[in-house]
Formats: C-alpha cells, structure tokens, sequence
C-alpha cells in the first residue's frame, strides 16, 4: 500500500482532514523466475508506483516485499545495493535514464563495478562489457561501446539501458513501459529481446504497460490494475481472452483493433478514471460499470475465483497461484437486493 500525502494549499488549509492520494491499495503480486508477469493499466492506475515500491525507490506506507520467502528492508545504504542487485529495473524513456554525457562503455562499466561484476583486471572488464552488449543483440560490440545516447536509436538506447540492468546480474527486472516511446516497428524487438532474457538467465520479469494486447502476446500471467488495485488476474491467455471483471473487458473493447472497423470501437467511454484522494466507495469502478448493483457502492468486493467456463467458482485461493479471479461482486453469492441493478445497462 502506498498513500502521498498531499500538500494542503489555501482554504484547504483550514480544513483538519490529512488528504492523501490512495495511489496504490492492498496490492499482492508474486513474481517467479523464468516468467513475464504483466501489469496491466490505463495511467494514474498506481501501476508506476507498484514498480517503484518493488524497486524501493520509495518507502511503502504499509505491506511487505519478500525476496525467496525472506522479507527485505533496506532503507538505503549497503543493503540497497544488495537488493538492488537481485532487483533491477527498467524505465520508459531510454534517453532520460542514459546520462547524455557519458558514453555506453561509461555506463556499463560504472553498473558492473557497483555490482562487483567488473572483473579483476582491464581485459576481464573489456570482456564483460562484449557479453553485455552481446547479450541484448547490439553487436558487434564496438560498433557501440563507445557511442554516446544521442548517436543511438531509440531501440539501441534501450538496449543499452537493459544490458545496464544485467550488469548487475539481477534475478527481477522490472520493466516499467519498456516499449511504449518506442516506434512501433521495433518495440516486437525489444520484447522479443526481453523474453529471450528471461529464459536465458531466468529471469523473473514484472512487465508494465497500458496494452492489453502486448500483456498477451509477451506475458505468461496477467493482472489488471484500476485506480490503484488489482481487479483481474490469471493467465495471460485467459485474461484476455475471456476477461471476466468488467474493467478489463472495457479495456479489451477499447483497444484498437485492426479486425474492427473504428465506429466499432468503444472510447473507454464511460467517464473518467476516479479521482484516488477521494475514491468511490465500494468497489472503485462502479461509477463506470455498466453491470453496477446495489451492493457495488457498499462493500469493496473481495477476490473470487472464476472457473474455466468463464463462471463464478467460490472464494479465491492464494494470491500468485497463477488461477484466474477477479475482484467483482458479479462472481459473489448475492442476496436479491444485493444483485438489483444500479442502471439500466444499454
Ligand atoms: Fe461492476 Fe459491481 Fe463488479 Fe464493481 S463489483 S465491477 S461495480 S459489477
Ligand atoms: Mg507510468
């Protein structure tokens, strides 16, 4: 869980309420070595922040980060920068995360040495630096080394932002956007370059993004966030393709998709994602759902599990065992007036 306190300005300041914005909620992810595990979001949604939290760059309000069952707290110093050796992480936009003034060589090296992984000497170090690049496909390698961000394209600066990551020879990397300042026609690369690192170095990948569609293709599990909580999980395959919570079936409909003609395509069009210093009450989608009931407003909904036929299947079981769930009352055991519809659904 993760709350900003909001800086009060003006009248706000006679006001004796602490505001915060509720920006992340409850969240409970696990990640597993050798698999993509996708987060799924419009923006403001909180999944940034859950990245950063993973990543301790900043302190959580409540909750816990356990790393093989052992839980981690650095508060920064020496053992941040053992934990950030197992966790390394990726950001959106490459040119920004490069240091335009210093050279691919600079900043490879300067990852490898803070991680020990430099080597003993000057030709162990120069082969160390080769297996970087060659690792993330920008060979050969001294067509590279000794560019600086701005000679590279967008894809290469990537590149080299992930072989910096490696440097430190992480088990986690998380993956916030990694593809979407990309131009289209490379970003397949990347992630094809993301996946085959995966399996290569068993890595465990947390891969952000706001394209439903790409979580299928690259990500072999899926969670759905909206206004800072989980509403959907399971397997990529079946999240997107029988999405069971209605958020992310608004998501799925207002992806563009070259099979459809545009006017089919719904503009996400029923409002505007919550405000999360004053969230709805209940469950937090309902002022969009068109499926909305009495009980919607009232009580948040807990996980229930969703069977393979698509219907309701009891409470759900842990969270990362991969089953499908979703956080809607639709799946829950409801009395009549519970269930009676809040609109009329077109
Ligand atoms: Fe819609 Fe209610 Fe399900 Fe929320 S709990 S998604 S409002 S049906
Ligand atoms: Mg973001």
């Amino acid at each position: 869980t993760k709350h900003f306190p909001v800086r009060k300005r003006g009248r706000e300041l006679l006001s004796r309420a602490v505001r915060s914005v509720r920006a992340v909620e409850d969240v409970t992810l696990r990640l597993h070595r050798g698999r993509v595990t996708a987060l799924v979001g419009e923006s403001g949604s909180g999944k940034s922040t859950v990245a950063r939290l993973l990543a301790q760059l900043y302190p959580r309000t409540s909750g816990a980060i356990r790393l093989h069952g052992e839980p981690v707290d650095t508060k920064g110093g020496k053992r941040f920068r053992a934990y950030s050796k197992r966790v390394q992480m990726i950001f959106q936009d490459p040119f920004a995360s490069l240091n335009p003034v210093h050279t691919v060589r600079y900043h490879l090296t300067r990852a490898l040495k803070i991680h020990g992984n430099a080597g003993t000497n000057a030709a162990e170090q120069e082969q160390a630096l080769v297996d970087l690049l060659t690792r993330v496909q920008l060979t050969p390698p001294e067509r590279y080394i000794d560019k600086f961000p701005h000679e590279l394209s967008g894809g290469q600066r990537q590149r080299v932002a992930i072989a910096r990551a490696l440097g430190a020879d992480p088990e986690v990397l998380l993956a916030d956007e990694p593809v979407s300042m990309l131009d289209v026609s490379i970003r397949l690369g990347v992630l094809n370059l993301l996946r085959d690192l995966k399996e290569r170095l068993h890595l465990a990948i947390l891969y952000i993004t706001h394209d439903i569609a790409s979580a299928r293709y690259f990500a072999d599990e899926t969670f759905v966030m909206y206004a800072g909580g989980i509403v959907e999980g399971g397997d990529s395959e079946t999240v997107t393709q029988r999405p069971a919570h209605p958020y992310t079936q608004l998501l799925i409909d207002s992806a563009p998709d070259p099979d459809r003609p545009a006017a089919e395509v719904k503009d996400g069009g029923t409002g505007e994602p919550p405000s999360l210093i004053t969230p709805p009450s209940g469950c937090r989608f309902h002022p969009r759902c068109p499926h909305a009931m009495k009980v919607c407003p009232e009580k948040a909904p807990p996980r229930f599990a969703i069977g393979d036929d698509g219907a309701a299947a009891g409470a759900a079981g842990a969270v990362g065992d991969g089953a499908h769930f979703a956080a809607c009352w639709l799946y829950g055991d409801l009395s009549d007036a519970d269930r009676v519809k809040l609109r009329r659904e077109d």
